[in-house]
């Protein structure tokens, strides 16, 4: 195929990610695969990143990531100064096709107001769609500039500017899910997982109060804030109270965190990270927001490990009830389905994770999505005057 993409990763982390990084991830996944169907990816990040691509572009040595801890009047260049680089590169050579454009806010605004003879553009909304009212509320991107969202869900509670660019929804998919129908069958332990960040919107609290009450083991894995370890939220201090998700974690999860039956065991990686998912009897998601994609509950599935969740945003696409997972609307219906988790097979989740969330899957569907965005701007230029 002969097809340019610039995807654009933005400027703060590197790709792959060193660690957290939902979007770098997605993207470290995503190129490979493109790259295998023969598209020729430009790669705007930061010079750090080590991903395999056929170029580079970028505007800061490092991930600026720790800058978002700063005021907004100190930090507010940063995205701007990657998205002009991004669009020097545009201008220098004429060979891009399709901007694919990872960057809240700034990278759609960009590209929508960089004029008709920029390449066509699709841009991947990661995130929870009531933020942005006004640029979303008025987006014009033309015919040139698309939207797609990460589930089904996520696009129908768009505001109406943003669902009428959008060219549909492509679910987010993970590594474990290849061949994870082949691999040995987990060991399972009797113990319960949330794993994400420490947030009120994923809902440790509930998860953490429910654990107690039925009396059942719950490992909570994440940071909370910025802190990736509980030693160094131990050593914060006061201070560290300044952000939201700490207050949220001493105030509202700490109290039922015994260290026995609960236990927070900070951010988990790599092998650690699997082994603790594929070991648990099943991985819990207590949500009190519509989650947009989902990535810790594919990798659940393709662990071989069932969701128990609050049916909630793009859970009841992810997940068949009483197949590869359970879901309700009512909190004390969700301590029964923790016990119930047990019974269903950890092989009906694998297979789904094998059928569904594989690199593949999703680079196979984004290459469509490139097109239908490519034809509806092509379509333009034979419109009469
Ligand atoms: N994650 C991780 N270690 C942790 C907690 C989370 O590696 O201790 C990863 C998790 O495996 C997933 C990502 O962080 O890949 C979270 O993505 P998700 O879409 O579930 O949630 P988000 O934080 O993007 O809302």
């Amino acid at each position: 195929m002969s097809l340019t993409v610039l995807m654009n990763a933005g400027p703060w982390l590197s790709v792959p990610p060193p660690g957290y990084g939902g979007i770098e991830n997605v993207i470290a996944t995503l190129v490979p695969e493109l790259r295998r169907l023969g598209v020729r990816v430009v790669l705007a990040s930061v010079d750090s990143s080590t991903l395999d691509v056929d170029e580079k572009v970028s505007v800061f040595p490092d991930g600026q990531f720790s800058a978002l801890q700063r005021p907004y009047n100190q930090v507010c260049g940063v995205a701007q100064a990657h998205l002009s680089g991004v669009v020097r590169r545009l201008r220098q050579r004429d060979d891009v096709d399709l901007v694919h454009d990872h960057v809240e806010a700034v990278g759609l605004a960009t590209l929508a107001a960089m004029g008709p003879d920029a390449p066509p553009a699709l841009h991947t909304l990661h995130w929870d769609l009531a933020k942005h009212p006004h640029l979303y509320g008025h987006l014009d991107g033309g015919d040139r500039v698309r939207v797609n969202g990460v589930s089904a869900s996520q696009l129908a509670r768009a505001p109406r500017a943003l669902r009428e660019h959008s060219v549909g929804h492509v679910h987010l998919s993970t590594p474990l899910a290849v061949d994870a129908d082949r691999r040995p069958r987990p060991e399972k332990g009797d113990h319960l997982v949330i794993l994400g960040r420490i947030n009120p919107g994923k809902g440790q609290d509930v998860g953490a109060r429910l654990a107690q009450r039925v009396g059942v083991p719950l490992v909570l894995a994440g940071p909370v804030g910025p802190y990736h370890r509980p030693e160094d939220l131990a050593a914060a201090g006061d201070e560290a109270r300044q952000n939201p998700d700490v207050r949220f974690f001493h105030d509202e999860v700490a109290p039922h965190v015994d260290g026995d039956l609960v236990r927070w065991v900070g951010t988990v990686a790599g092998r650690e990270r699997d082994d603790l998912l594929a070991g648990a009897r099943a991985a819990l998601f207590p949500l009190r927001w519509e989650e947009p994609g989902g990535t810790a509950v594919v990798e659940s599935l393709a662990l071989g490990t069932p969701v128990v969740a609050t049916a909630r945003g793009c859970l009841p696409e992810l997940i068949e009830h009483g197949r590869t997972g359970l879901l309700t609307d009512d909190e004390d219906e969700l301590a029964d389905l923790l016990l119930a988790a047990g019974r269903l097979d950890p092989d009906e989740c694998r297979r789904e994770a094998a059928a569904r969330f594989t690199p593949a899957v999703m680079a196979q569907r984004y290459v469509e999505l490139y097109e239908t965005v490519r034809r509806g701007a092509a379509a333009r230029h034979l419109l009469p005057a």
